[in-house]
Order: C-alpha cells, then sequence, then structure tokens
C-alpha cells in the first residue's frame, strides 16, 4: 500500500485540481480523498509542494533500436522517459534496419514490454526503407502494433505517394506523419536563414523548405479528407497555415517540440552540433508563434522529437554532424517555464503533454482516478538541477543545454502501478 500525501493534484480529463491524498493497494488507485489516514506498513511519499498530474505521453522520440545501439536502447531511452515523467513513447521508424516489417514492430513492442518502465509504442515507416517509393504494408504493420506512419527524419517528397500514404492509411484508421522539409529548398542547409547564419556563415535553411511542406500536406488532406499529423512544427507562417486548414475543417494535427519553444539560432554561435536540429532552431518571431498556437489548441501538444546521437558524431563539422538533440527529461521545465510566463496554465499543460497526444495516436489517457492502475508523475515545479552528463540519463548527452540550469523537476512516476522512477 501507498499513500501519496499532501500534493496538489491536476487532472483535466476527471476535473481535478487542489490538493488530495492518494491511496494505492496493489497498484490500483482505490481513494483519492483530501485526507488519508496512514496504515500501519504502508509507504508514505509526501508530495507537499509538489505536482502530481498524470503521466506524460511523447508520440515522437527515437530510441535508436534496433541497429544503432550505441546511441540509445529501449532501455537507456525507457529510463530517460520515466525520468522526463513520461509513461508512453512511440519510437520513430528511422532505425537499422527501417521499421517497415510486421516482424520489427513486434521486436519493438516486446522489447519495450520486457523492459517494463514505460509503454514504448513504435510508429513504421510510409515507405519501404524510407526511401519514398514504394509504400509499406500499412494495414500488416498496424495490425502488428504501430500506431501511425511517418518516414521521419526524412520528408516523403513525391507528393503523389503522400496522397496515396494519406489514404491507405486513413481508410486502415490511421494516419500519417510527415517531417515537412522540402529537401531542394533546404539545400544542405544548416541553420535558420537569418542574421545568424549570415554573420556565421552557415549555409543557410530558409523556412519555406518547411512551410510548402505544410501548405502541401493540409491541401493533401483537405482534398482526400484523411488525416495528417505534422511533426515538430517550428516556423510562424507553418503554424499559420496549420490554423488555415483547421479552419477549413482539415484532419489535420501538429506537434511542436520543448527546443522549438524555448531556443533560438543563437545557439549556434559556437558552431556546437549539439544546436543542429532539424528543422533548425528558428528566431524569437518564430518561437513566439509556436508558443500561442500551441496555448491556442492550433498545436495539439508537445512532442520531444528526442534524437541521441554519439559524442563522436557530435564533434564532427557542423555541416556534417548528424542533427537533433535528446530531450525526454526537459520538456517539463521548459513547458513549466511558459507556464511561469502565462502562455499557458498547468490544466492546458498536462493537456498537451498527456491528454492530446494519447488522444491522437488513440490510447486511454492516464488518468488519477479511482479504479486506474497508478500511472502519474509527481514533481516539484520549483527545484532547479543542472544538466550535465551525470543528471541525463539517455545513453547519448547530445543537447546545448549542458551545463545550464533548468527550473522543474520529476519526483516520481508510477506506471502500471508501480514506481518506475524516483529521484
Ligand atoms: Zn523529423
Amino acid at each position: 500500500m501507498v499513500i501519496v500525501k499532501n500534493g496538489y493534484m491536476i487532472d483535466p480529463l476527471n476535473n481535478l485540481e487542489g490538493k488530495f491524498d492518494i491511496l494505492i493497494e496493489n497498484g490500483v488507485i482505490t481513494k483519492i480523498e483530501e485526507s488519508i489516514q496512514p496504515f500501519p506498513r504502508c509507504e508514505i511519499i509526501d508530495a507537499t509542494e509538489k505536482i502530481v498530474s498524470p503521466s506524460f505521453v511523447d508520440i515522437h522520440v527515437h530510441f535508436r533500436d534496433p541497429g544503432q545501439t550505441y546511441k540509445e536502447d529501449i532501455y537507456t531511452g525507457s529510463l530517460a522517459a520515466v525520468a522526463g515523467g513520461y509513461t508512453t513513447v512511440v519510437c520513430m521508424p528511422n532505425t537499422t534496419p527501417t521499421l517497415d516489417e510486421a516482424s520489427l514492430i513486434r521486436y519493438v513492442i516486446e522489447k519495450g514490454e520486457k523492459v517494463g518502465l514505460c509503454r514504448v509504442l513504435p510508429s513504421a515507416a510510409i515507405t519501404k526503407g524510407r526511401k519514398g517509393r514504394e509504400l509499406t504494408e500499412m494495414a500488416l504493420l498496424k495490425e502488428a502494433g504501430a500506431v501511425y506512419f511517418t518516414d521521419d527524419g526524412l520528408p516523403v517528397m513525391d507528393s503523389f505517394i503522400m496522397r496515396k500514404a494519406m489514404e491507405y492509411a486513413g481508410s486502415i484508421g490511421s494516419f500519417v506523419a510527415d517531417h515537412c522539409e522540402d529537401l531542394s529548398l533546404s539545400n544542405n542547409g544548416v541553420a535558420h536563414e537569418g542574421e545568424i547564419a549570415a554573420v556565421l556563415g552557415l549555409p543557410p535553411l530558409p523556412p519555406e523548405s518547411e512551410d510548402t511542406m505544410v501548405a502541401r500536406d493540409c491541401i493533401l488532406s483537405i482534398q482526400t479528407g484523411m488525416p495528417v499529423h505534422i511533426c515538430h512544427i517550428s516556423s510562424k507562417l507553418s503554424v499559420e497555415i496549420v490554423a488555415w486548414a483547421k479552419a477549413m475543417g482539415a484532419k489535420v494535427t501538429a506537434e511542436v517540440t520543448p527546443h522549438h519553444l524555448y531556443l533560438t539560432d543563437d545557439e549556434l554561435t559556437e558552431f556546437s552540433c549539439n544546436a543542429k536540429v532539424s528543422p533548425p532552431l528558428r528566431n524569437y518571431e518564430d518561437i513566439e508563434a509556436t508558443r500561442w498556437a500551441l496555448s491556442s489548441g492550433i498545436i495539439d501538444c508537445v512532442a520531444t522529437d528526442h534524437a541521441p546521437h554519439a559524442h563522436h558524431e557530435k564533434m564532427m563539422d557542423i555541416h556534417l554532424c548528424p542533427p537533433g538533440m535528446v530531450g525526454l527529461q526537459f520538456a517539463l521545465p521548459i513547458l513549466l517555464e511558459l507556464v511561469k510566463k502565462d502562455y499557458l496554465d498547468l490544466k492546458k499543460m498536462v493537456e498537451v503533454m498527456s491528454t492530446n497526444p494519447s488522444k491522437l495516436i488513440g490510447i486511454k489517457p492516464p488518468q488519477i482516478k479511482v479504479g486506474e492502475k497508478a500511472e502519474f508523475t509527481i514533481f516539484d515545479p520549483f527545484e532547479s538541477w543542472e544538466v550535465n552528463e551525470e543528471t541525463i540519463l539517455s545513453k547519448s548527452k547530445n543537447t546545448p543545454l549542458l551545463g545550464r540550469k533548468l527550473i522543474g523537476k520529476v519526483k516520481y512516476t508510477f506506471y502500471n502501478g508501480k514506481v518506475v522512477y524516483r529521484d
């Protein structure tokens, strides 16, 4: 038996906000009351001045398993997830080999279950080998457990294939998610096209590269009547295009990463590969646009795009190093920063980090409710901690936040009735 005492609980789905105690018996929540008297031999978790919220759901992570487990694997990825308050993650299919066959989808699910720290769900590739030419066997992949389809890391450049993919995925009750980037416009750019790229002499990557693909996908979604999800939206115009498409009744959804909500291209001034990411960090106007779009519901959810790379890869020249940064442990402090700055309230924060992403992938959102298995996170919204090689639990440490202090720390994560993380 466990009693979580004196926590400030927030669960938008159950209209719960306030100070409550929670009693957990055999992993199941059996009581939520203002005060629960402790029993003999029951564990007490003191949550005074901490927030208890449904755990988070990240629909976009790279666990690099199978094939690139020197960067991350399902075990270390799961550790980072629960330390960030997440109990569901969706792995991207750009592994080696690509997740484009049912047996590989089952491998990810089975390994995730064996690790048992959180729910590890796979997405599958849209095209075989992510080559952009031939559609995968979506029905078989869905049956094996793929929650959606994406060639992430790469766009689907061919519009005819994208249209077919949307129609096919939609017809089997799933959807495609696109890494929106017109590679011909990106033209091997490294930094967001603007002052910083010009000053540093870095090859510029214009935002139109993202915007034109977002527009194409929105138009295809309107025309086909099928859903499409926009991965890691980052530019002001892309946000405006999604707003337009939603107003047109399109089944378009979008996610934004914590780094695109928080960091600008100023991070590149040290030519550090840790600040290279795809899409690139943009300017303050873009950040503002994504923040307001998240609070107004134009952007549906936060997804980290947790993208581990080994030290030697990030030591390469900035033109050559692979883009991406780890993110699972920083989403909460970054979102809390937006709460403190009044872009969103706590309730909205829980919605964009837990409720909305759950609904998007068709799983039951975690809830703090009598009769449910304990699946929540307890965090201290005021605790300051340093991002460093020890505090990052991921196998890779690639983030421009290294050495910086963040405020807001996960203290406990419950999954499947048990404590899976304790700070
Ligand atoms: Zn991507």
